[in-house]
């Protein structure tokens, strides 16, 4: 398969989608970001990388980073998470309060805002807090970055953040100190990463557990299971039309970036800052849609 001749060609094909979408603007570091860029790194299960564009420019991770206390939290408790944390996905915006209420205080799942602070909180009950910044940076293989200034913006606007937590805390579902896990939580929206650094760090879920420089980062069964839980859940509200467009589990944040994974094959993250109306990338969809249908593979 010749990746690189396919990244180049979707390259120009999402072209005329550049201008459109809306970059997110609750944050001012995240309002600043200009609209037309677009970058893409496909990473394969044997290391090789493919790139295209602004593939080496680090942005605001954001949701995509919900993968790190998932992937703890099922390394440390196994499948107790599911007590915890639901794994349907939840038909109602990452941030709604509403669902949490009528369920009890089980997030539907790990990847919508209260689903991801039970994860962090999973971690945290069991792990010193430098364990997520430490698990990420192994599977990256050098020290990820906190955009300090979009760590505070987050602290500072994310009101409905501190309602979930405070709510899953009511029923009993946060064991932790609700402002040390919203800490995390807001550290971990500002993980800065690129394209590249993206594909690399989450080649694990590409290859059975496996990191790209050899560590066994979970077992094949986790993996598996993350991907599942990706592909139902991984792209807010847009889970079914990815799979029918792209079919690959992904996870997107508002920052712009999509990390998809190819099981066996591999690990592409692609970003343009850009969103559709459900929050996930413009162009960064396109792109993905594109891959699949150029080289006829996907995981259906
Ligand atoms: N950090 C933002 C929030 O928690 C957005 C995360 C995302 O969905 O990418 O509201």
């Amino acid at each position: 398969m010749n990746y690189q001749q396919v990244l180049e060609e979707i390259a120009v094909e999402v072209a005329p989608l550049l201008s459109k979408g809306r970059v997110v603007d609750y944050v001012p570091p995240l309002a600043r970001v200009p609209l037309e860029q677009f970058g893409m790194a496909l990473r394969t299960v044997d290391g090789r990388v493919f790139t295209v564009g602004a593939s080496g420019q680090r942005f605001s991770v954001q949701s995509i980073a919900k993968l790190v206390p998932l992937t703890l939290a099922m390394k440390l408790h196994g499948d107790a998470v599911w007590e915890r944390v639901g794994r349907e996905p939840s038909g109602s915006a990452f941030n709604s309060l509403i669902q949490l209420e009528l369920e009890h205080g089980i997030p539907r799942n790990p990847f919508i805002n209260g689903g991801a602070l039970v994860t962090l909180d999973l971690t945290l009950a069991a792990a010193p807090r430098t364990a997520i910044a430490e698990f990420f940076s192994q599977a990256l293989g050098a020290a990820v970055q906190v955009e300090r200034e979009v760590a505070d913006g987050e602290a500072r606007t994310g009101h409905r953040n501190r309602a979930l937590a405070h709510f899953l805390k009511s029923f009993d579902n946060l064991r932790n100190d609700a402002d040390a896990v919203l800490d995390a939580y807001f550290e971990l929206c500002a993980t800065s990463l690129s394209c590249e650094e993206l594909a690399r760090a989450f080649s694990y879920l590409a290859n059975g557990g496996v990191g790209a420089d050899g560590t066994v980062l979970t077992t094949a069964r986790q993996a598996k299971r993350i991907n599942a839980v990706m592909l139902t859940c991984g792209v807010y509200d847009e889970a079914g039309d990815y799979a029918y467009r792209v079919g690959l589990p992904a996870k997107s944040g508002v920052g712009g970036g999509v990390v998809a994974v190819m099981p066996g094959q591999y690990t592409v993250a692609v970003w343009s800052p850009g969103l559709d109306a459900r929050g996930n990338s413009l162009a960064g969809t396109m792109a993905l849609e594109l891959l699949t249908t150029k080289t006829a593979v996907s995981v259906f």
